[in-house]
């Protein structure tokens, strides 16, 4: 017999999957999808393993995870899938419903923060500020320093921002954004 806590967790991953348009059995563990996947070196459960959590019910592996922080919404997976699984979708709601359950990690909100701040100033990402600052504040500030002299020889970063020409435009669009953000219901 299930108990309350399971009945609660089951009702949270149906609706999780009916909001992500995904049936977990469609999956059948070919693969495919963490064999393409970009971010799978650096992800603590794989594409194929959050499928593998949602035949199991375990909602808990998957919003706890650092796999629905990682991905990058490439959809090289469900390019691969041969049952066009849309991990992707899923990933985006599972960061919304980890935000309601309280999983959100501090880093992640801290590198977010930095990122958009630096949007908004400059209306592109500024490598160095954005590394710069997230070290700071997540309290690693030699974080990736070895790193930074092959990058600046090589100008894969640069000193200097550059700002986009409608740096006002881009606040326009962020603005838009997070008001049809508020307009989602709890956890959608
Ligand atoms: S590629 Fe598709 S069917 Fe294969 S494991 Fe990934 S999600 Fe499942
Ligand atoms: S969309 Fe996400 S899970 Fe799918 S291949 Fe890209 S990074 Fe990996």
């Amino acid at each position: 017999m299930q108990s309350e806590k399971q009945k609660e967790q089951k009702e949270k991953l149906d609706e999780l999957l009916r909001k992500a348009d995904v049936r977990q059995y469609d999956c059948y563990q070919c693969g495919k999808c963490t064999g393409g996947c970009p971010m799978a070196h650096a992800m603590d459960l794989k594409p194929r393993g959050v499928m593998r959590c949602t035949q199991i019910g375990s909602l808990e592996r998957i919003v706890k995870s650092n796999t629905i922080w990682l991905c990058t919404g490439c959809h090289t997976c469900v390019e691969r899938c041969p049952h066009d699984v849309n991990i992707p979708n899923l990933i985006e709601e599972a960061r919304y419903l980890a935000a309601e359950m309280g999983y959100v990690r501090r880093d992640s909100k801290i590198l977010n923060e930095v990122f958009l701040a630096n949007i908004r100033m400059f209306g592109r990402n500024h490598e160095m500020l954005l590394a710069g600052l997230y070290n700071m504040l997540s309290l690693k500030p030699l974080q990736d320093m070895p790193t930074v002299p092959h990058m600046l020889t090589h100008k894969l970063i640069g000193v200097l921002p550059h700002q986009t020409k409608n740096t006002a435009g881009i606040n326009r669009m962020i603005a838009r954004a997070e008001k049809f953000s508020s307009m989602r219901p709890a956890g959608k």
